[in-house]
């Protein structure tokens, strides 16, 4: 028979409570953000009247090396996912393969919005810097922010990864950073890069497809205008940051003649830049969903899209001649031939003067 009372009896009975307490303890699924499907769900930040939804992303890596990427850089995405939305943007898959490596639930966001409305910001990326990147290994590689989303998309007034990640780079030294961005938000890092370049060699590229703001509107939904990205380029320049202009995607038969690349450079050189170049559209599945349709009610230019793109690359014939376009206009407006030129490669000597009004139909498409 066992005893009731006694000292024995309040300690099982002590014990038994603690294995309750345990297995009470123990987190439900939803604790653990795992949805009854087995899928995760992760903290919402915030959200946006309009639907965007800003989702908490815990990450162990924030710098991916060249091998893991086959790209010559380094590279850091403060957020995946990116509200404003271009149509030809070709980081819609970097997104779905996030949802799918992490088994993420669907959010309330449409999926076909899903790449603009729900934003993944990782919010612990400077922490995570700080503790694994080893400037030895990276060595004069380049680590550019900025690769498949950009750093100072709207989310980043709110959430301020980027600028985390750029104070946690003060910690280090003799690296070289690139940026790149479409948003003048970066200049609100002015005097951040300015300390940054007293310790690595900094550069950084506003990303502009037009001056006209129509066009830009037609292919970029939320993008800030051009003349508020021009006026980023000066504020940089003012401070001394190594600042150009990276005219991408040129769109072929839209944006590639030499009035719309030559006023853009134009532009860029009286605002302070030191570079600009540019290239050709490419038009991977994801980017040819969302970019082709924007064209559908000029059927003959479409036409020439699918005609000229039978792969994510337009033909060589095209590319040759848009580079030698290039070419001439940097030299024409006092622009290094090549970024990856010296800056006295502006000095050699000029090639003729381009014909004053090709039509644009002229290169392959
Ligand atoms: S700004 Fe860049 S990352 Fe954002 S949608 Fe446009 S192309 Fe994509």
């Amino acid at each position: 028979m066992q005893r009731t009372s006694g000292p024995g009896v309040r300690l099982r009975q002590l014990l038994s409570l603690r294995l309750v307490t345990v297995r009470l303890a123990k987190p439900a699924p939803a604790q653990l953000g795992l949805m009854l499907d087995g899928t995760r769900r992760l903290p919402v930040l915030d959200r946006r009247d309009r639907g965007t939804e800003f989702i908490q992303l815990s990450v162990s890596q924030i710098a991916n090396p060249p091998e893991s990427t086959g790209m010559a850089f380094w590279s850091i995405n403060p957020y995946i996912g990116c509200e404003f939305g271009c149509s030809y943007c070709y980081a819609r898959d970097t997104h779905r393969w996030t949802v799918e490596r992490n088994g993420l639930a669907g959010g309330s966001v449409e999926p076909r919005f899903d790449f603009e409305r729900r934003i993944f910001v990782k919010h612990d990326a400077a922490t995570v810097l700080r503790k694994t990147l080893e400037p030895s290994r990276v060595g004069n590689r380049l680590v550019l922010i900025g690769t498949a989303t950009d750093p100072y998309q709207p989310a980043e007034r709110r959430f301020g990864v980027t600028r985390a990640i750029l104070e946690a780079l003060l910690g280090f030294r003799g690296l070289s950073i690139g940026i790149t961005t479409k948003s003048p938000l970066v200049a609100r890092d002015v005097r951040l890069l300015a300390m940054l370049a007293q310790l690595h060699r900094v550069s950084v590229s506003i990303s502009i497809i037009s001056s006209d703001p129509a066009v830009i509107r037609r292919f970029e939904p939320r993008t800030p205008l051009p003349h508020a990205r021009l006026r980023a380029v000066r504020a940089l320049a003012e401070a001394g940051i190594d600042v150009g202009l990276l005219i991408a995607p040129i769109l072929p038969g839209i944006t590639d003649g030499w009035g719309a690349l030559g006023g853009l450079m134009a532009a860029g050189k009286e605002a302070g830049a030191r570079r600009a170049d540019g290239f050709a559209l490419r038009l991977a599945p994801v980017a040819r969903a969302g970019f082709l349709p924007v064209l559908s009610h000029d059927r003959a230019l479409a036409a020439r899209y699918q005609a000229n793109y039978r792969g994510p690359q337009v033909g060589p014939a095209y590319q040759r001649a848009l580079i030698g376009r290039l070419r001439t206009l940097q030299a024409i407006h006092g622009f290094p031939l090549n970024k990856f030129d010296p800056p006295t490669a502006a000095r050699r000597p000029a090639p003729p003067s381009p014909p004053v009004a090709e039509p644009v139909t002229r290169l392959a498409l």
